[in-house]
């Protein structure tokens, strides 16, 4: 069943790359949830995970990916681990360590079970505030933020290398966003655009929304 759902989002555009493919069909969206969801991880909807928050729909997870243009070798940070699944997918598609913050501890924990259970070894899981990024390992070549922002957080557009990629859902609203493809250039100026409209989970901490 989960074949049928990579391939479906293949012919209707949404995976692009064999490389985005290859990964879906590697690590199912089944391994990252639990037991009594998996009948459903086929399914191209949101799923609960633990702590009232959700794993992405596949289309959503596979958009982003395609956007954000993963290359083998890049240093990519993400923010929301939630289940792990996206982070388990960025490590397949880079071949090298993803670092990735969750702010509830639960699904800190969640997301290392899962992720050890898929047998991803290179997906470093921290507990923290993403608003606030992931000094220790700036700059990133690419930032993957899987919440929606109030606005862009400054310490994001700080730890992006020139030439770098943040793919963020940002709004208004904290459950309707618009999702921003952000570019830093070689000279260090900022480019924003906008693919289109989102609904996820807000994100929240010193530079997103109030808990
Ligand atoms: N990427 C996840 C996956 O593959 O399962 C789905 C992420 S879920 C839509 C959003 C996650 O962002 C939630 O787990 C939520 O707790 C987390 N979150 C919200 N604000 C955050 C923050 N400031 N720092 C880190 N994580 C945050």
């Amino acid at each position: 069943m989960w074949e049928r759902t990579v391939e479906s989002l293949s012919s209707e555009g949404l995976i692009r790359s064999d490389a985005v493919r290859r990964a879906f069909l590697k690590y199912p969206r089944y391994l990252f949830v639990e037991k009594r969801h998996q009948k459903y991880a086929h399914l191209d909807e949101p799923l609960p995970i633990p702590a009232g928050q959700t794993v992405s729909a596949p289309h959503m997870v596979a958009i982003m990916l395609e956007l954000a243009d993963l290359k083998p070798g890049m240093n990519v940070l993400e923010i929301g681990t939630g289940s792990g699944w996206n982070a388990a997918l960025i490590s397949e598609l880079v071949g090298t360590d993803v670092y990735t913050i969750e702010r509830i501890p639960e699904l800190v924990e969640f997301a290392r079970q899962n992720l050890e259970r898929a047998g991803v070894k290179n997906v470093h899981v921290f507990l923290g505030d993403g608003t606030l990024g992931f000094p220790p390992k700036a700059p990133y070549d690419r930032i993957i933020v899987t919440a929606g922002a109030p606005e862009v957080p400054k310490p994001l557009l700080e730890q992006l290398k020139p030439g770098g990629r943040l793919i963020i859902p940002v709004g208004s609203h904290h459950l309707w966003q618009e999702l921003y493809v952000v570019e830093k250039t070689d000279d260090g100026r900022i480019r924003k655009r906008r693919w289109g409209s989102v609904v996820f989970v807000p994100l929240i901490g010193a530079h997103g929304w109030r808990g």
